[in-house]
């Protein structure tokens, strides 16, 4: 059949190659700004499609801007490629078994986000050469999705000033556009320091860092029944003061992790939170000092950005699985639960469907969804210029993500299949918006409706730099 829009025959005659780059992506799973390998094969690609390309952005070694096209507007597509600790799978089986203990995996399918990304934007750019149309995209190869918050410090940098629109997508288990339903949050280390004594023969001595952490998470569990329904409080112990139960700990550090709906909402849990690490100094005679690890603000969505991909994605319907993808997928979901599955449907605002294995169907735009809300850095690009996002089915109706079910599922042909479809929908998305600049004015006055509602402040404090 031929394909019915230009736009998709350049990200077809691509395929292989991007698909042998997601799978490489696959094979060196890195996280939270090591992603040394990842990158350098994003700029591989880069190079051979012939984008200039902009290394090191915002001074972060595994960041890469890639730009082609002449004057026009400028088309932002946005990709990712960091993995997640402890994920390790082996890819194409439907039980769990780690390449490597401990080691990393694509448990975020990030792998196909870039490749799709980079596609989409090599696409774009050969669709303007090819047609002379006024115009630039660009590639940006955005690392540390997963905690580090790259996004905001790229923002931060002035990177997307110039930007008129950006696009991105994320793997998932159905399709759809994604609704601009993201927490605001920030990692906060507070480390507490007391005074070490021997834990028996001396007690009276010691001012203990751990009791302070302690009381700071009892305080912090009191906190979680007076908040917003929607805010969260998760904290992991960073250093516990020691292994030694006969000293006195004289320094332990926790990182919190607070989200909110809105970042005036973050503001004022932070500030309640840091409170009641004051108090625990308090408490147990030792002081706290604090350092922001990371913030990314919530998600803010773009009606006309929304229109037009959903138009796209109704064009393209859904994605074609064929029965060896459902049969894998069936595979997979006998590793879940009904629970897991259901959970799916009702993210998604849909009713369950029963024996459905792969999504065969675009998600309505105007959906009343459920539940589900994470974090995502792209939420500050979505308040620095219009923002939108595709979520493509590449996986089993039901799978949750950072599990090593999505790895199992991240160099399958139905995760192939996915992030071909994605980059079509991003890649058309991008020449709708550069054929019709009326478009691009209605994204952007909205975008500035919002703004003038709620100004946006960085949720990293400006002395706070990336950790890299
Ligand atoms: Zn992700």
């Amino acid at each position: 059949m031929k394909n019915a829009d230009p736009i998709w025959d350049h990200v077809d005659r691509h395929r292989d190659d991007f698909i042998a780059l997601s799978d490489r992506v696959f094979d060196t799973p890195e996280t939270l700004y090591a992603e040394y390998k990842s990158v350098a094969e994003h700029v591989q690609m880069l190079r051979a499609q012939g984008f200039k390309i902009t290394e090191n952005a915002a001074g972060i070694p595994t960041a890469v801007i890639g730009e082609a096209g002449d004057e026009g507007p400028v088309i932002a597509i946005l990709g990712e490629f960091d993995a997640l600790p402890y994920l390790s799978q082996a890819p194409g089986v439907a039980e769990h078994q780690p390449l490597e203990e401990g080691g990393n995996g694509h448990g975020c399918g990030h792998n196909l986000l870039g490749a799709a990304a980079l596609l989409a934007a090599t696409a774009v750019k050969d669709w303007l050469a090819e047609n002379g149309i006024k115009g630039r995209v660009r590639y940006y190869g955005c690392p540390a999705e997963e905690g580090g918050a790259a996004k905001t410090y790229m923002v931060r940098e002035g990177l997307f000033d110039d930007v008129d629109a950006a696009i991105s997508w994320h793997p998932a288990t159905f399709t759809g556009v994604n609704e601009a339903r993201s927490l605001a949050n920030t990692r906060i280390d507070f480390t507490f320091h007391g005074k070490a004594a021997h834990a028996a023969g001396a007690p009276e001595l010691g001012r203990s860092a751990l009791d302070a952490v302690e009381l700071m998470n009892i305080g912090v569990n009191y906190l979680r029944e007076h908040m917003p329904d929607s805010a969260r409080v998760h904290y992991a112990y960073l250093d516990a003061g020691g292994v030694a139960p006969n000293v006195v700990q004289a320094k332990a550090t926790v990182r919190q992790l607070v989200r909110a709906s809105s970042l005036p909402d973050l503001a004022d849990l932070v500030t309640r939170v840091r409170k009641i690490a004051d108090g625990a100094a308090l408490m147990t005679g030792t002081q706290v000092t604090s350092q922001v690890f990371s913030g990314v603000s919530n998600l803010l969505g773009n009606r006309p950005l929304e229109e037009t991909m959903q138009h796209e994605l109704e064009k393209l319907g859904p994605v074609a699985f064929d029965e060896s993808d459902l049969s894998f997928a069936r595979e997979i979901q006998t590793t879940l639960t009904t629970a897991d599955i259901n959970t799916t449907f009702k993210r998604i605002g849909a009713k369950p469907k029963k024996d459905l294995a792969l999504c065969d169907f675009i998600a309505p735009l105007d959906r009343h969804s459920d539940g589900g809300e994470g974090s995502t850095d792209v939420g500050d690009v979505s308040w620095a210029v219009p923002t939108v996002q595709a979520r493509v089915a590449t996986c089993a109706i039901g799978t949750p993500f950072h599990t090593w079910q999505t790895v199992a599922q991240g160099k399958a042909p139905a995760a192939h299949k996915g992030m071909i479809y994605a980059a079509k929908a991003m890649a058309a998305t991008a020449c709708r918006l550069v054929e019709d600049p009326s478009r691009i004015d209605a994204a952007r006055a909205t975008h500035q409706d919002h703004l003038g509602e709620t100004p946006y402040t960085c949720p990293i404090p400006a002395d706070v730099r990336p950790p890299v």
